[in-house]
């Protein structure tokens, strides 16, 4: 067989991720591969560590990317916290929760399900309520930024309820650092998962993690081993930790953590406020474009997420169809619905470097010229641009 190298197209990525990524981020994976024992290696870490402190807003010393996709930040979390016949309250609306309640069970614990409709944030009443029904609960597990659907839960309000009934958190934050306010240590997060290939346009495949102390507590109190070898955070804290000696525990992804680099370099340089800022203002120059053609969003006004845009797809459009035509012909990736919500809507992601004006134009015309006469045309650009110059 006659093999040849494979050249991607270029894409503009405006799904729930992976995001555009920047090209000196890209720049960066290309550098010279060094041993991950080198002492400058070892020193890049250290920057990536107190970068990454910075976008979680937290001094907790065990802040490190875990060297794998944001599932396995997910399943480090979990695997550390929880051991068998433990209970946790796992929040469910959309996709991830039910990914969580498979982590628990995997462990031999319990998940007590607190359900909220898809497009919905999760309502801390119901939360209350499985709280003081179960008060041998350890942990109280949701999602931040909820990507399936487009719906930002109130990370602040879930945490003071957990603390109040003497539980931990875990929080998924995958979508949610970088594109929207997150304050772990303020919030008083005890463990939290990311990634790098939603809002810091970053390539995927790292995952940063953060605990606290009360989080390495429980930890080093456990009464089992951490049944995942590659995830026990017993040993990983020897290789990244705080007076870590850097014993091998597995090799670092070299080059990618080059990226990871760069890509925390420019959140530091942009601000991270500014960050969440541009999101935000960029959600609403979509928005505004959008509803000029009279497309409508899923999620209540006050639960949506800016980097993520959840709308309803207009009445007899097919939807596998345009999604095609936008990828074939203009090049554009937006994202399917998933589970409930697949096949009635679109997921239109404006994350990291995807989140920016020419994106939204490009976005904005792609799908006019797809959608013909299904929608109001020849409105929507000026409605974004007028949003765009305020
Ligand atoms: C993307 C995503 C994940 C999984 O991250 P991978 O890098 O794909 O493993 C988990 N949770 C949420 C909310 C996500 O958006």
């Amino acid at each position: 067989m006659a093999v040849s190298s494979f050249n991607p197209p270029i894409r503009t990525l405006m799904g729930p991720g992976p995001s555009d990524v920047h090209p000196r981020i890209l720049e960066a994976l290309s550098r010279p591969t060094i041993g991950h024992l080198d002492p400058q290696f070892v020193s890049m870490m250290d920057e990536v560590k107190t970068m990454l402190q910075y976008a979680f807003q937290t001094t907790n010393e065990l802040t490190i990317p875990v060297s794998a996709p944001g599932s396995a930040g997910m399943e480090t979390c979990f695997v550390n916290l929880v051991e068998p016949g433990d209970k946790v309250i796992v929040c469910q609306n959309g996709v991830f929760g039910g990914r969580m309640k498979e982590n628990v069970e995997r462990i031999g614990a319990t998940a007590i399900m607190v359900q909220d409709d898809w497009g919905k944030a999760v309502d801390p009443e119901k939360v209350e309520d499985a709280l003081k029904a179960n008060p041998d609960a350890k942990v109280v597990a949701f999602v931040h930024a909820e990507t399936s659907t487009g719906a930002q839960s109130d990370a602040k309000t879930l945490c003071e309820l957990a603390h109040k009934y003497d539980c931990l958190t875990i929080v998924d934050a995958v979508t949610s650092l970088g594109g929207s306010e997150l304050r772990v240590d303020d919030w008083g997060i005890d463990a939290i998962y990311s990634g790098t290939q939603k809002c810091l346009s970053c390539t995927p495949g790292i995952s940063p993690v953060s605990f606290n102390d009360r989080a390495i507590e429980v930890i080093k109190n456990r009464k089992q081993k951490v049944q995942s070898w590659f995830m026990d955070l017993n040993l990983v804290m020897g290789y990244w930790g705080g007076n870590a000696k850097r014993a091998y525990h597995h090799t670092a992804p070299v080059n990618a953590l080059y990226s990871f680099h760069e890509a925390l370099v420019m959140l530091q340089n942009e601000g991270l406020e500014n960050a969440w800022q541009r999101h935000y203002n960029n959600h609403l120059a979509l928005r505004a474009g959008l509803e000029a053609m009279g497309i409508n969003f899923v999620v209540d006004e006050a639960d949506r997420l800016p980097q993520l845009n959840a709308v309803s797809i207009p009445e007899g459009v097919d939807d596998a169809e345009v999604r095609g035509k936008l990828l074939n012909e203009f090049n554009l990736e937006i994202g399917a619905g998933l589970g409930d919500l697949a096949g009635k809507v679109w997921r239109i992601g404006l994350m990291g470097h995807s989140s920016r004006a020419e994106n939204i134009l490009l976005c904005l015309s792609a799908l006019e010229a797809v959608l013909g006469n299904s929608i109001n045309s020849g409105v929507s650009l000026a409605a974004a641009q007028q949003q765009l110059t305020k």
